[in-house]
């Protein structure tokens, strides 16, 4: 019998046990390939003996002391490191322990910031519906996960929820991609001006939709239509790179490939790539120095932030990365993989969209590929995928989410960058 409290508590899963390179390997000898890094985490695969050496070394040398009380050299050489790659304008970065810390801090940076510059009434947050940006009450208030948020839903503050970029279901036939663009950038315009457009606080997205979806890669012009509409009214644009962000669809930071630099930036998964429990907000200038020349202080903390050995461990992750060239090599690779999964399944009955980018790629199941009809929700059929994928030996990262109200099915395949075309 189990005393751990698992997610699933009709079943316990198998017992991992050992993991190297591309394989994790559980207790009865059975060995998996990781096409889905966890999700979306793993980036460098695993037991990377340069990562492992970086963490060895800083245990040795120092594994905990408080942010209260001291900072130290490994956070400031990750946040100068995270600097050096970060969108213009931003100066400093915010450490948490994983993706809903994240985006619970910038929600809060954010609605801190407005109180320094004498806009308090600034409070109402606007988000998309098929989102996920984490399972805290402050990031499932914005997220626009149905099922996630039911039995929570009247403790979350209130946020708009406006449409994603989802052109698969949600481009008109006869609308290029650019007025898809400006009609959905139209739509968070009259969202704003419902609220009033001096009470917004941000817009918040994913840059590249993860979790709910399946990937959702925007349309071009998109973020750029968004961007315009939140410098219009003063209204702080958050981008959750949780997922999609560190490398995972090409570039560094998912933004770079639409031309637009948030105010906030959350990134977590692939910044330790799993070695540790490491996320960090990216924040701009004006944020961090309307707080250092308002009230002094982040009104925020956790005990565990700037961790030194998650920042150890961050670090020797994003060196690895840039040492061996893997951002070049995952947009490559990445084409590769698009064009394999086209070919093996883009004829499929059951297959209705396959989009992606870099190593980010979903797979959008439904009944029927011309009326775009989901299977019901009844059927778990991603619980039915990955149960099957896991007897085969293989990790992929099946979704249940919500389309139109109705749910929907996706397969998400996100391998470590160091997978082979073999693998
Ligand atoms: N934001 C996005 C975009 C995510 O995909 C996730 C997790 O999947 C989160 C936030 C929450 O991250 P965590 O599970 O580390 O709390």
């Amino acid at each position: 019998m189990t005393h751990v409290f698992h997610r699933h508590l009709r079943s316990t899963p198998p017992v991992a046990d050992s993991a190297a390179g591309m394989r994790i390997r559980d207790a009865d000898g059975r060995s998996y390939l990781d096409a889905s890094g966890g999700a979306a985490v793993s980036a460098l695969g695993h037991a990377h003996p340069d990562v492992l050496a970086a963490m060895h070394a800083q245990i040795d040398r120092l594994s905990y002391a408080h942010t209260g009380f001291f900072t130290t050299e490994v956070a400031e050489q990750l946040a100068h490191e995270l600097m050096r790659s970060a969108p213009a304008g931003m100066s400093h970065a915010y450490f948490v322990s994983g993706g809903s810390e994240a985006v619970e801090a910038a929600l809060k940076m954010a609605r801190q910031y407005f109180v320094e510059i004498g806009q308090p009434q600034r409070t109402h947050f606007i988000a998309r519906r098929q989102s996920y940006h984490g399972n805290t009450l402050g990031a499932l208030a914005v997220g626009g996960n149905a099922w996630r948020r039911a039995p929570f839903a009247p403790l979350l503050v209130p946020a708009t929820h406006v449409a994603p970029c989802y052109p698969y279901r949600e481009q008109r036939a006869d609308e290029a991609p650019a007025q898809y663009a400006l009609r959905l950038a139209a739509e968070l315009e009259a969202a704003i001006l419902a609220q009033g457009a001096d009470r917004v606080i941000a817009f918040v997205a994913e840059t590249v939709g993860g979790a709910t979806a399946g990937v959702l890669t925007p349309v071009a012009d998109y973020f750029r239509a968004v961007r315009a509409v939140c410098d219009k009214y003063g209204v702080l644009l958050i981008l959750d790179e949780v997922m999609c962000g560190m490398g995972r669809t090409g570039t560094l930071h998912a933004s770079e490939q639409e031309g637009v630099v948030p105010d906030l930036l959350t990134i977590a998964k692939g910044l330790g790539g799993g070695y540790q429990p490491v996320g960090a907000v990216l924040a701009q200038g004006k944020i961090v120095d309307a707080m250092s020349q308002g009230s002094g202080f982040f009104q925020h903390g956790h005990t565990y932030l700037g961790h030194p050995v998650a920042c150890a461990a961050a670090l020797a992750v994003q060196k690895v990365i840039q040492r061996d060239e893997l951002l070049p090599k995952v947009r490559a690779d990445g084409e590769a993989f698009g064009a394999m999964l086209q070919q093996a399944l883009g004829d499929h009955p059951r297959v209705g969209d396959i989009r992606g980018r870099g190593f980010f790629w979903g797979v959008e199941l439904v009944a029927d590929r011309g009326s775009k009809r989901p299977f019901p929700a009844a059927l778990k059929l991603h619980a039915a995928i990955k149960k099957d994928a896991m007897a085969r030996g293989l990790l992929c990262y099946p979704m249940g989410g919500t389309v139109n109200g109705v749910d929907g099915d996706h397969v998400l395949l996100a391998p470590p960058f160091i997978a082979s075309r073999d693998d």
